[in-house]
């Protein structure tokens, strides 16, 4: 299964795509998590993605597409691949969408996790204390969150409108998220099959 998960910041894509990878046996690629590794370096490249991320912002299609493309390349990817937080863009889109075109290897299902804002403020704020990520701060957040609204959340539209698109609500347990998602992946998957 070649799947997407999308959301705002704090919907908990991050937990429901570790168990989504678990449960269907494909690895879990979030390029939230490469950035975060890489920006540990002391290197150009990483001071730059450690400025965007800090700022809320979003770092380069360019950059982007490419760290993606190469780690979709890599051999654990070919029974399938969950990508969480990639595409954002519309450029990323398209590069996705040629990419996986050219390889024979579509999309199946584009997940989105559905949260409100003020959930999903209160979320980040909780996780600020718990793990202490330099992103998480109030102002951070709302940049996030206004980001995600413009540029992203348009997204959504474009794989309604290809007939990916499941919506599930990310409110609730841990436990009754991945189940509602299951289901819901399980019932697209037998659809399209
Ligand atoms: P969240 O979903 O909570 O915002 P992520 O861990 O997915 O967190 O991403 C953190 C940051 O990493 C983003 O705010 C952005 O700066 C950068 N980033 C992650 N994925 C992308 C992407 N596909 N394109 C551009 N920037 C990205």
């Amino acid at each position: 299964m070649r799947l997407l998960i999308m959301g705002p910041p704090g919907a908990g894509k991050g937990t429901q795509a570790r168990l989504i990878a678990e449960h269907y046996r494909i690895p879990a690629i979030s390029t939230g998590d490469i950035f975060r590794a890489m920006k540990t370096a002391d290197t150009p490249l990483a001071r730059q993605v450690r400025d965007i991320m800090d700022s809320g912002g979003y770092v380069s299609d360019d950059i982007t597409n490419q760290i993606v493309a190469e780690r979709l390349a890599e051999s654990d990817c070919e029974p399938g691949f969950l990508l969480d937080g990639y595409p954002r863009t519309i450029d990323q889109v398209e590069t996705l969408d040629a990419a996986l075109a050219a390889s024979n290897t579509p999309l199946d299902v584009v997940l989105s996790l559905q949260a409100d804002e003020d959930e999903v403020v209160a979320r980040l704020l909780k996780r600020a204390e718990v793990e202490g990520r330099s992103d998480d701060n109030e102002d951070t957040i709302r940049v996030r969150q206004a980001v995600y609204a413009e540029q992203t959340a348009p997204l959504l539209d474009v794989y309604r409108d290809h007939g990916l698109l499941v919506e599930v609500d990310g409110l609730g347990e841990i436990d009754d998220v991945s189940e509602r998602v299951f289901k819901a992946l399980d019932a697209k998957l037998g659809e399209s099959s």
